[in-house]
């Protein structure tokens, strides 16, 4: 695909974007609701290594839910395909990202490493003997999917911190049903901590084409996750990504996304490259609606649905 193509497209996305209206920044997070709302970055980066951007692509923002592909990443690494199947799973939940009522519904099983209780679980098997390790652990995988150190927040740290009781709930809930597998408290730390990190729309594109690249960072060339298991993530964020709306995105996009309560959003073309956008004001699901367009305006001018012929 040539540069020109793909520079008029994030052009494209980025003016559509910015005509968009609605939406409202989180504010359950009290930090979330302080971050100015017309903030608004876009960026492609290819597999081989082409950075396109338009905005506010080099403001940092939280990661937020985003962190758990990357930590999902770092668990399959350590205990394999099969058992992140088996002990969390890979099907939508139907209900919002921090539903108690999912695990209720499926004998305490979280279905989804994408949403907050199957995120709890998932942090809770990253390797390490106690809870610096393991935060050490995750660190470095978001480090080595960006392709520099990344690092916490600790105002966004604090804010979530001091805010997080439902997904401590969430812990003990995990916990009681065996599918948390260390201390909940310990685990929902983790969790919060790698949701405080801070990110550019374009470290947040790297990190997707990362993705799209097989696992290699295509700004550096390190391997950062196996060939093999780039697939079933791929498939759990199209089953979960975009949380209730994860079947609209498939139906109108046709691309594995994920999004945060941040404002970020990713889009992975495997094979080609990542779409990746930051707005704070998100819709009702939870999804930010200018990052919406954007990337669902660039997936649309490149011919990216990977359920079409093109
Ligand atoms: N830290 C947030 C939470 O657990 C992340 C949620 C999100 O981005 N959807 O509520």
């Amino acid at each position: 695909m040539s540069k020109p193509r793909i520079q008029a497209a994030v052009a494209a996305g980025y003016a559509a974007a910015k005509g968009a209206k609605g939406g409202k920044n989180a504010d359950y997070i009290p930090f979330l609701a302080s971050v100015p709302s017309d903030l608004l970055g876009v960026c492609v980066v290819t597999t081989d290594g082409c950075i396109f951007k338009s905005g506010d692509s080099d403001h940092a923002f939280a990661i937020e839910s985003i962190s758990k592909v990357f930590t999902l990443a770092l668990v399959m690494e350590t205990i394999g395909v099969e058992a992140v199947r088996e002990k969390i799973g890979a099907d939508p939940t139907g209900l919002p990202f921090n539903s108690v009522l999912a695990l209720e519904l499926h004998q305490g099983k979280p279905l989804s490493p994408l949403v907050n209780a199957g995120a709890i679980a998932t942090a809770s098997l990253v390797p390490g003997s106690d809870s610096e390790a393991r935060w050490a652990a995750i660190l470095e995988c978001q480090r080595r999917f960006a392709g520099h150190p990344i690092a916490l927040s600790p105002e966004v740290n604090d804010s979530e911190q001091a805010t997080n009781f439902h997904n401590r709930a969430i812990g003990w809930l995990l916990y009681s049903a065996g599918s948390c597998f260390c201390d909940p408290l310990c685990a929902v730390d983790i969790y919060t901590r790698q949701c405080s990190t801070l990110i550019t729309t374009v470290d947040l594109a790297v990190m997707g084409a990362t993705l799209a690249a097989g696992g290699v960072n295509p700004l550096t060339g390190e391997r950062v996750v196996a060939d093999v298991h780039t697939a079933p993530i791929l498939a759990e964020m199209m089953m979960e990504g975009l949380y209730t709306a994860s079947g609209d995105w498939a139906y109108t996009v046709g691309l594995p996304g994920k999004s945060g309560v941040g404002g970020g959003i990713v889009a992975v073309v495997p094979g080609q490259m990542a779409i990746a956008a930051f707005s704070p004001p998100l819709d009702e699901a939870g999804n930010s609606v200018r990052g919406q367009v954007a990337v669902a305006t660039i997936a649309r001018e490149l011919g990216c649905n990977l359920f079409s012929r093109g």
